[in-house]
């Protein structure tokens, strides 16, 4: 089988921004990744994109006009004078102020956007944007580290040209903004594998969120109990994704890849390797369905970037081309002592999922997605693959009409990236951690 043609959006902006000292979410996980990606030479196997900048209008599809606009005024400076709106738009711990705020959204947005415009004209199978998967933030307010939800805006956009999109969530935490903004609809099912008890962030996900309304039973939720390895994890993930791609029949996926699932995350207490985590990855693209990957949580910065290397050479058909052994990079110290791709992990965390537990787990989802056969509100078999939906009667919006005419003219030159030691062209982008 042909290899997928593969766009990859990667903004060079995206990795210096900085949340504040101390502050466990660092874009520069980012820099890092696309380093990786370079220097093993998978740029060359695929499309890459300087990405589609999001404007206030692209993020208002989803979030209030007056939460937009806070974002955009906000300063580390000004924000004295903006005390009630902190609290009231959920601003200032998890969620801080920082320079260039909604630049930095505005740039991981525009990707996801982009990618899921691709999708929609056929221009590439598989969409990567690794700064994307932002999946806490809601319609009126900042949550987790996540202040514009690129996901929902991304889906959207998918459901102008397709009749049902599925939404994967393998971020240790639940997925709760993409959930909650699908919550009442069949066009989208939301399944989300989490971390889930003892007060873990966000708190939301047990196995009886299932949807309202017309969304009943179009919510999934799979969830877990810490210290998770590769093959528990795969022994819930294969059949509840199958299960689910049977059921629902999706004609176009989003899967967020959130890597504070691994092993050794400085927040999370799952046991995953990257080849566990990736392996997900490879089980969705094996459908062979328009696909957008997105990233999202991972706080140990290295294990960010092996993993999501990792993950863009398996959508390449190349991870069995990539050396265990990484290739010289000007981040080559953060790799230190193994210097590998896949560094063993050590489980910190007793894999309290019992066999029990998940066969249960899996039990429930199976008996809700039987009840899917009786929605009346959707004709699964019956629609075909590139329906468009009535939203597409509209005139389309006036910014995408302009971004889609630019967009040859976004097209990175192969040539533009180094790849040699005596490259030195990003080296005063390099920063502290
Ligand atoms: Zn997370």
């Amino acid at each position: 089988m042909a290899s997928p043609k593969v766009a990859y959006f990667y903004d060079p902006q995206v990795g210096n921004f900085h949340y504040g000292p101390g502050h466990p979410m660092k874009p520069h996980r980012l820099s890092l990744t696309h380093s990786l990606v370079l220097h093993y030479g998978l740029y060359k196997k695929m499309m890459v994109y300087r990405p589609y900048r999001a404007s206030a209008h692209d993020m208002c599809r989803f979030h209030s006009r007056d939460y937009i606009e806070f974002l955009q005024r906000i300063t580390p400076q000004n924000v004295q004078g903006f005390t009630k709106c902190l609290s009231m738009y959920n601003v200032g711990d998890d969620c801080p102020v920082f320079d260039g705020i909604f630049d930095f959204c505005s740039r991981y947005t525009g990707a996801t956007l982009e990618g899921a415009i691709k999708l929609n004209n056929n221009h590439c199978d598989v969409a990567v944007n690794w700064s994307g998967g932002l999946h806490h933030a809601k319609k009126f307010e900042a949550s987790g580290f996540c202040y514009v939800n690129d996901i929902v805006i991304g889906i959207l956009e998918l459901l102008k040209y397709h009749p049902r999109v599925l939404y994967i969530d393998i971020d240790i935490h639940h997925g709760d903004g993409v959930q909650e903004a699908f919550y009442l609809t069949d066009r989208v099912m939301t399944l989300s594998f989490h971390k889930y008890g003892n007060f873990f962030f966000p708190g939301t996900g047990d196995m009886f969120e299932i949807g309202a309304e017309s969304g009943r039973y179009y919510s999934v939720n799979v969830p877990l109990k810490e210290g998770i390895d590769d093959q528990t994890y795969m022994n819930i993930f294969k059949p509840v994704v199958q299960n689910v791609m049977q059921f629902y029949q999706p004609t176009c996926i989003v899967l967020q890849c959130g890597a504070d699932s691994l092993g050794n995350d400085r927040l999370g207490c799952f046991s995953l390797t990257t080849k566990g985590h990736g392996e997900c990855v490879q089980m969705v693209k094996d459908f062979n369905i328009p696909l957008l990957v997105l990233g999202g949580g991972g706080y140990t910065v290295r294990n960010v970037a092996r993993c999501w290397t990792y993950e863009t050479s398996v959508l390449l058909d190349e991870q069995n081309s990539i050396s265990n052994e990484l290739p010289y990079n000007e981040y080559l110290e953060y790799f230190a002592p193994d210097f590998s791709l896949h560094p063993e992990v050590t489980a910190k965390y007793e894999n309290l999922n019992t066999k029990q537990y998940l066969d249960y787990i899996r039990q429930i989802t199976h008996e809700n997605l039987k009840n899917l056969q009786h929605a009346p509100s959707v004709q699964m078999h019956d629609v075909p693959p590139d329906l468009l939906s009535l939203e597409n009667i509209e005139d389309p919006d006036p910014d995408m009409k302009n971004h889609q005419n630019d967009e040859d003219m976004r097209i990175e030159p192969a040539n533009e990236f180094y790849d040699g030691d005596r490259d030195n062209d990003k080296e005063n982008e390099m920063l502290d951690v």
